[in-house]
């Protein structure tokens, strides 16, 4: 028996994992324990799960780790939103408990220093973004020499005029259903430059050997390009109950977590990204390369940006004006520990503010 913690419990990770108990696919895992920041909806499902929960709303470190303790979890799944979620795996690891990552930034962040500590302490860090997860399983099988990450392409694939987009419209995905930070980001394909950054550091591979498609269809969860030639991909319908419960429960799963796919009527398609409309994957792939703290510097940023933009400060567009102008600031210390970290992400949440204000 496994006794998980779920983090974010109830955002939309959170909610499609605890969909998962309630049809019976978590084979013999069990919750421990319930975290969310201040949602009071915590409590139902306390009470519906017969579990002890937690807001961590005005909580100090040592608050949540003696929450954490006292549930004694053997995995968790991290599905904070945000760069939030960074301080809860560093943590996580500290206390040596297996983490089903669905917050990317934690990896996108923490980088070398967050997966060597997990290394050394002999914890697993399972990917649970759909990409990743198709990824590590493919990798499981077969040696890879580049990997190709999917997009849809968001809700602005086909459309030309990229001016006087709503906050309605950016939230309106077409495929998957998601917390709004993560349904902008897919909107700009920040989510993508996201996910080509922690593909990087999850499977140590450089930028140039990472390429994005977009596959408007959500069907292939990503890719990977053998030595000989031979590409392998993982698909399935687009519903996170796969890559979460596989990540929780590993191998034991029996249960169906899909829908089986429909292959008469099964189209897939893959086209280019548009450099010009898209600007901020780009921008990503331009941070990772530079390395060192550039990647915090392009999380930070967009996370500042993408709040102003909801709150109606700035224009869609404005989003990877906001990210471009933080990232020739320059971000050249390396980010050797958790302190050195934060202390970037503050800095370019700082810049990003001037910037936002001189787009207001
Ligand atoms: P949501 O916005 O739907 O949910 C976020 C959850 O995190 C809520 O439960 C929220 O609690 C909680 N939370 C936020 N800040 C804190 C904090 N400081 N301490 C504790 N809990 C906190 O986000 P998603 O579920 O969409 O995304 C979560 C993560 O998973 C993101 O990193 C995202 O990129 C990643 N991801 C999501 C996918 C998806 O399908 N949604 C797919 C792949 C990756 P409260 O409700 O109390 O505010
Ligand atoms: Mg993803």
């Amino acid at each position: 028996m496994k006794r998980l913690l779920v983090l974010g419990a109830t955002g939309s990770i959170g909610t499609t994992c605890l969909n998962a108990f309630r049809s019976s696919l978590m084979g013999d895992t069990v919750i421990a324990g319930l975290i969310a920041f201040n949602d009071s909806a915590i409590y139902a499902l306390g009470t519906e799960f017969s579990v002890p929960v937690f807001l961590s709303e005005n909580k100090t470190e040592e608050d949540i780790r003696a929450f954490i303790s006292s549930v004694s979890p053997d995995i968790a799944l991290n599905g904070v939103s945000g760069i939030a979620g960074l301080r809860y795996s560093d943590l996580l690891i500290d206390m040596g408990i297996d983490i089903a990552l669905a917050n990317k930034e934690s990896v996108v962040l923490g980088g070398r220093y967050l997966l060597g500590k997990a290394d050394r302490m002999g914890i697993s860090i399972i990917p649970v973004d759909s990409e990743h997860s198709a990824i590590w399983h493919l990798l499981k099988g077969h040696k890879a020499e580049r990997l190709i990450i999917t997009a849809s392409g968001g809700p602005f694939r086909d459309r030309k005029d990229m001016s006087g987009i709503t906050v309605d419209e950016a939230l309106n995905h077409p495929t998957w259903k998601m917390g709004r930070k993560i349904t902008i980001d897919s909107a700009t394909l920040a989510n993508k430059a996201l996910e080509v950054i922690e593909a990087s550091y999850l499977f140590s591979f450089p930028p140039e050997n990472i390429a994005v498609t977009v596959h408007k269809e959500s069907i292939i969860h990503s890719m990977i390009e053998s030595p000989d030639g031979a590409v392998y991909a993982l698909l399935s319908v687009p519903d996170m109950t796969l890559p979460i419960v596989s990540a929780i429960t590993g191998e034991q799963s029996q249960a169906k977590l899909v829908r089986p796919l429909d292959f008469s009527s099964l189209s897939l398609t893959f086209e280019d990204w548009d450099r010009k409309r898209f600007p901020m994957l780009g921008l990503g792939y331009r941070a990772l390369k530079l390395g060192r703290s550039y990647p915090i510097a392009f999380a930070a940023a967009d996370e500042m940006a993408v709040d102003a933009f909801l709150s109606g400060r700035i224009g869609f567009m404005d989003i990877p004006k906001v990210t471009e102008k933080v990232l020739d600031a320059g971000w050249h210390t390396e980010p050797s520990s958790l302190e050195i970290i934060l202390e970037m992400a503050d800095k370019a949440g700082i810049k990003a503010e001037e910037a936002i204000c001189s787009f207001t």
